[in-house]
């Protein structure tokens, strides 16, 4: 490949692979996804509500156990 652009639709493992190499190759690559995070299907969430209602659960537990 040249050193042209290249814009990759799709942050997934795809994607970022073929990234990668291309820009490994020299080429200005732009990634673009509708999504905030990189990784598509492989991506993982944090859950601070989750975490807020585990936190509470302990301090739940503790009041009961005091
Ligand atoms: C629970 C789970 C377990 C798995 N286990 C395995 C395993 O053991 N082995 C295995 O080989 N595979 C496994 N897979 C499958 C593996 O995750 C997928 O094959 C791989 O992630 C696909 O990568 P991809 O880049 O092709 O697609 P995706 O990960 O789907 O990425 C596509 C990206 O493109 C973006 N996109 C889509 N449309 C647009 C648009 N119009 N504009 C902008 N962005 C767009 C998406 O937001 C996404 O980020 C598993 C999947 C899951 C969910």
């Amino acid at each position: 490949m040249d050193s042209s652009k290249l814009t990759v639709v799709g942050a997934g493992l795809f994607g970022a692979v073929v990234a990668h190499e291309a820009a490994e190759r020299g080429m200005k690559v732009t990634v673009i996804d509708r999504r905030r995070h990189v990784g598509g299907r492989l991506g993982s969430y944090r859950y601070y509500d989750m975490q807020d209602a585990i936190s509470a659960a302990f301090k739940c537990a503790g009041r009961m156990l005091d």
